[in-house]
């Protein structure tokens, strides 16, 4: 159809399929990505493709930066009809050892940009009648490895961002869900500079209730279903794709 789609870090990974598969489908697509050579090989794949798309050089963290993608957006597609908030970073070291300056980029990044580009995204949203939002957070926003706090808290912050914002935009017809994804791999989905082939083990695969490990398609076709009319009484919900792996009881 000819939905007009931001997709945040749309250069790379989980982005990047997001993406092409919205655009596969014949939306128009706006890639937001603080990685120019990422979002502009992106941008050529689609349009090589048959596809709609422009990248805008965008920081998620930085307020100018979001409003003037959201307004470039509209500037070119003329509306905005859904919003994927994907762009995600981790960091380093534990809680002896991190700078709080790493602590206030993934925070900064993770949860206060997806609360950014929601903002800007839902007043033109709003004025157009409406629209869809998703989230992509993650199952470490229940459950943990050890010394992941920035990043398993920004994600925890999504997971209560998008009950909240389903309820504030509820009447203004915007529908705001999140997507927690479990094990992704995203080696083969890098720009080019930086792909690699996938190194996963028989034991990487097994140890999934559904056998393997997960694929960005994966998440890209739930994308699909949830901005879908389809999906128009889902809101202010979380769909975990993790092959199965937070229901799996691990007692030895
Ligand atoms: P990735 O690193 O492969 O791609 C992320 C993209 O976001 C890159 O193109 C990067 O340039 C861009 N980006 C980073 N910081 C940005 C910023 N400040 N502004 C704009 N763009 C920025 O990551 P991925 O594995 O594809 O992850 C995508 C999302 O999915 C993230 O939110 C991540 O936390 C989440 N996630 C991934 C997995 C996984 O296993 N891959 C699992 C759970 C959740």
């Amino acid at each position: 159809d000819n939905k007009v789609v931001i997709v945040t870090g749309g250069g790379q990974g989980i982005g990047r399929a997001i993406s092409r598969a919205f655009a596969q489908e014949g939306a128009s697509v706006a890639i937001a990505d603080i990685d120019d050579e990422a979002g502009l090989e992106n941008k050529e794949y689609i349009i090589s493709n048959g596809g709609r798309c422009i990248f805008v050089h965008t920081d998620v963290a930085i307020e100018e930066d979001v409003k003037n993608m959201v307004d470039e957006a509209v500037k070119v597609f003329g509306r905005v009809d859904v919003l994927i908030n994907n762009a995600g970073i981790g960091t380093g070291g534990t809680i002896y050892t991190r700078d709080m300056k790493d602590w206030d980029r993934v925070i900064a990044v993770n949860l206060r940009g997806t609360y950014m580009c929601s903002k800007y995204a839902a007043l033109k949203m709003r004025d157009l009648g409406g629209g869809v939002i998703i989230n992509i957070a993650s199952t470490r926003a229940f459950m943990s490895e050890p010394h992941t706090e920035p990043y398993s808290a920004s994600k925890g912050g999504i997971i209560a961002l998008t009950h909240s914002l389903a309820i504030s935009l509820g009447p203004d017809h915007i529908r705001v869900n999140s997507i927690s994804p479990g094990w992704i791999e995203v080696s083969e989905w890098k720009k080019s500079s930086q792909a690699t082939k996938p190194v996963l083990t028989e034991a990487d695969h097994k140890q999934h209730p559904v056998g393997r490990v997960g694929k960005p398609e994966d998440i890209a076709n739930a994308c699909l279903f949830l901005a879908s009319e389809e999906a128009g009484f889902i809101t202010g919900a979380n769909l975990t794709i993790d092959g199965g792996m937070t229901v799996k009881m691990i007692y030895v």
